[in-house]
Formats: structure tokens, C-alpha cells, sequence
């Protein structure tokens, strides 16, 4: 198996010849790069350096979505293997074809992010994130399987059979959203189970941001080393970085992906270490390729090497997605801005739930539903009052917008079993 420590000029040279033959093969073989190349003058001999790369064109989900389901397939329907969508968090389905070779390719990657982590081919992995469709539970079986643990294919859902197993089998490995893992520890306890003696040792994350109260409050709860790991559907699914045990960002395995980032607004690319939008090619893809996508997620690559000794680039911790910016009287807000400030209240679990009140289609409002916990109940009216103003101070000057607070009873917001659902829209006439 590849590991993660290059030479760094073997490696800037592996990544423009995999650029280059990523773009040869996606202008041979896909009409929608043919078109797109054609129509913007760039053949892929243009390509002589890694800083040529800003001549392509972005592709854009809305590419995607048009392409559904199968226009950016590269090869013949009969050599896709397997075929998986997004999860359609944000809108329609986007449509990925996979080759026997992007299989072995992704298994290897996500093997990888999993040794990073420290999970060890002894390891029993329960995966639990959903069989299906979305990437997430297919994705991390093959590469753990790479990667020689043992995997128990729960896929989500189910809880108190998850963990009822989980103890059986001496699960040592969790998998799942990070929310999925903070419900677990809840009903857990609700069962009367003390989380941290379920004995797991390493817990791998992803699919949705997990903040530092999350990650928090995990550890806390299960006693392991949480792990946080990225990936999406229309570049392969998981396994694009992932976080060594240093926990100080995600290595992004560079000799398959190449990143960049950049303003969103122009499109230009971001001088190192600044934040701005993640951009993806992977350099293998052969059944459905992609070039330059824009993947909508806002991060900053992190100059400096990591103390672990990888030398693959580590990119940080996700603060939002650009599809769930919400802009409120010319305010730019990410939901994140709102979590991290809940964080600071012990009041407050780290359930919460955005209402966006409409009006014609604007918003006009904007409500944060936070849950109590059992120890910020009160059946003090003004206790209650105090609280929800100082949420709201605080939220005020962190946001420059006051929102509505609404507080709730302790474990009344609905729990997921996959990605939670932060934002709600309400349409008032
Ligand atoms: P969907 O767009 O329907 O959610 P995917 O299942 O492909 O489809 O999810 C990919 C997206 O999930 C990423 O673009 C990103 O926004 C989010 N995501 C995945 N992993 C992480 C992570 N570790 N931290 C934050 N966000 C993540
Ligand atoms: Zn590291």
C-alpha cells in the first residue's frame, strides 16, 4: 500500500502527470470535457506545468445535475461496475459510475485514511454509516477490508441493536456521522449502558462537519479517539483526506486528489494557507471523471507539515458548506458560526435547528431552535429568560444579526441516524 510520506518534488511531478493524464483521458473518452475543452480552446498538451491548471474550466454541480444520470461516464456502461449517488443533502441526486479500477483505487484510499487514523488489521470496525446509495457505508467497508479488520456491515439505523452488537462483538472501531455517534452515547445511557465501557477505541467520522464540542463531547462519551475523515460522492466518496492521530486537520492523499482553493466569488486561486472554496480533480478516475470540481466546501489548506511526518498536505476542518450559507439583510452566515457559539453554553446540548422564516421567498428571520440539556432545565421562567438573552448577545455580536432564540425541552429535537438536518425553511404568507 502507498503511505504518506513523498519525496516533495517525486510527488509535485507524480501530480502534474496525473493531472495530465486525468485530462487527456477525460477529453478522449468523456463528450462533456470534449465539449468543455473545445469550447474554451484547451487541449490537454496546454497542460505543461501544475500552475497550468487554472486554464480548465471549473465543473460545477450544476454540471452534474444536468449530466444525470449518465452524461459524464468516460467509458462504456458495461465496464461501470457499481453506481452510487449523493445523499441529496442539498437538492437532486448526483450520479457517480465506478470501474473496477476507480474501486481499487478508492478501497486503497480509504484503507489508507483508516491506518492514519490507527485502526490496525486487528481491529473490529462496525460500520454504520447507510448501506446504499450514498458512499459513505460501501466506501469505508472495502477500504477497511483493504486495510484487513474485521468489518461488521451494520449500516445505520437501529440503534439500540447497534448497540446491543457492538458490546457483543467487541466492537473496537465506530463508524458513522458524528451525530449519529453523540445519539448512540444518548441512548446508550437511556438503556442504562455506561458508553465509555463498550471498550471502542477509535471512532472515524465524517460526512458532515463535527466541531470541536462534537468531537468533545464524543471522546467524552465513548472514551476513544475520534477521528474526522472527508469525502464526497462526485469526486469518489470517502477516503480524500483524513486526519493522522495528531488531530490538526485532514491529510488530503495527494498522490490521488489534487486540491486547490479559491475565492468563490472570482474563481482565482487563494494564495497558501488562505480559506476559500476546495476544489478536487482525482487523478485516477476513469468510469466517471472529474476535473476542477468545485465542491462547494470552505477550508484553508495548511501550510505547514504536519508533526506526524506526512508530507501529503493537510486541508482544515470544514466550516461550512457554500449551499448552506445563509444570507439573511446582506449577512453571510454558516451554521457552524451558530455551533461554536452554542459551544460555549453548558446549558445547551449540541442538538440545535435552524428556521428560516420566508417571505416570498426571502428570509426574512431567522430562529435558532437549541436544545436544553437535563442540567440547563429549568422551571424557572427568568432563569430561562436570563439564558436566552445571553444566547442571543452573543450570537449578535458573533453574527452581527440577532436571531430569535427558541429553547427546547431536553432531547425534543428529532436525533438522525445519517447527516443531520440543521436548516428548515418556514414559508410565511
Ligand atoms: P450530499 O451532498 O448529498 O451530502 P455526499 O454524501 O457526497 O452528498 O456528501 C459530501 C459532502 O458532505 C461534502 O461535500 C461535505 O459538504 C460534507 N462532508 C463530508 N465529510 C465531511 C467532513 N469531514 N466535515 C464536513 N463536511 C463533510
Ligand atoms: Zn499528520
Amino acid at each position: 500500500m502507498q503511505n504518506d510520506f513523498f519525496n516533495l518534488e517525486e510527488q509535485k511531478t507524480r501530480q502534474l502527470e496525473g493531472f495530465q493524464d486525468a485530462v487527456k483521458h477525460a477529453y478522449e473518452n468523456s463528450p462533456f470535457y470534449r465539449r468543455t475543452f473545445d469550447e474554451n480552446n484547451i487541449q490537454p498538451e496546454d497542460i505543461k506545468e501544475l500552475e497550468d491548471v487554472v486554464k480548465i474550466p471549473f465543473t460545477r454541480k450544476s454540471d452534474l445535475r444536468e449530466a444525470y444520470p449518465y452524461g459524464m461516464a468516460a467509458v462504456p456502461l458495461e465496464k461501470i461496475l457499481r453506481i452510487h449517488a449523493s445523499s441529496g443533502t442539498t437538492g437532486k441526486p448526483i450520479v457517480a459510475g465506478y470501474t473496477k479500477k476507480d474501486l481499487e483505487f478508492w478501497a486503497e484510499g480509504v484503507a489508507r485514511i483508516c491506518e492514519m487514523a490507527g485502526v490496525k488489521p486487528s481491529d473490529i470496525a462496525q460500520v454504520s454509516f447507510g448501506y446504499g446509495l450514498f458512499t459513505g457505508g460501501f466506501g469505508l467497508h472495502y477500504g477497511l477490508e483493504k486495510l484487513g479488520a474485521t468489518v461488521v456491515p451494520f449500516s445505520s439505523g437501529n440503534t439500540e441493536r447497534q448497540l446491543t452488537l457492538m458490546k457483543d462483538f467487541k466492537t473496537s472501531v465506530l463508524v458513522c456521522t458524528p451525530s449519529f455517534a453523540i445519539y448512540m452515547s444518548e441512548v446508550a445511557r437511556e438503556l442504562g449502558y455506561e458508553p465509555s465501557e463498550f471498550g471502542l477505541k477509535i471512532g472515524l467520522f465524517g460526512g458532515e462537519p463535527c466541531s470541536e464540542a462534537m468531537r468533545e463531547d464524543i471522546e467524552k462519551q465513548w472514551g476513544l479517539k475520534a477521528t474526522v475523515n472527508y469525502g464526497l460522492t462526485e469526486v469518489i466518496g470517502p477516503g480524500v483526506s483524513g486526519e493522522c492521530t495528531e488531530s490538526r486537520g485532514m491529510h488530503i492523499l495527494e498522490d490521488l486528489y489534487y486540491p486547490e482553493i479559491i475565492n468563490p466569488e472570482t474563481g482565482i486561486t487563494l494564495p497558501a494557507g488562505e480559506k476559500g472554496e476546495l476544489v478536487l480533480t482525482p487523478l485516477f478516475k476513469e468510469g466517471f471523471p472529474i476535473i476542477r470540481y468545485r465542491t462547494g466546501d470552505i477550508t484553508r489548506l495548511i501550510p505547514e507539515t504536519c508533526p506526524c511526518g506526512r508530507t501529503t498536505r493537510r486541508m482544515d476542518y470544514i466550516t461550512g458548506r457554500s449551499d448552506d450559507m445563509i444570507i439573511i439583510k446582506g449577512v453571510n452566515i454558516f451554521p457552524s458560526q451558530i455551533e461554536e457559539v452554542l459551544a460555549g453554553f453548558r446549558e445547551v446540548s449540541p442538538h440545535y435547528r435552524l428556521v428560516l422564516h420566508k417571505q416570498k421567498g426571502f428570509i426574512k428571520d431567522l430562529e435558532v431552535q437549541v436544545e436544553l440539556t437535563p442540567e440547563g432545565f429549568s422551571d424557572r421562567f427568568r432563569e430561562l429568560e436570563a439564558l436566552e438573552g445571553r444566547i442571543r448577545r452573543h450570537l449578535r455580536s458573533t453574527l452581527s444579526l440577532a436571531p430569535r432564540i427558541k429553547l427546547m425541552e431536553p432531547k425534543s429535537l428529532e436525533r438522525t441516524t445519517g447527516k443531520a438536518k440543521r436548516i428548515l425553511e418556514s414559508e410565511e404568507l
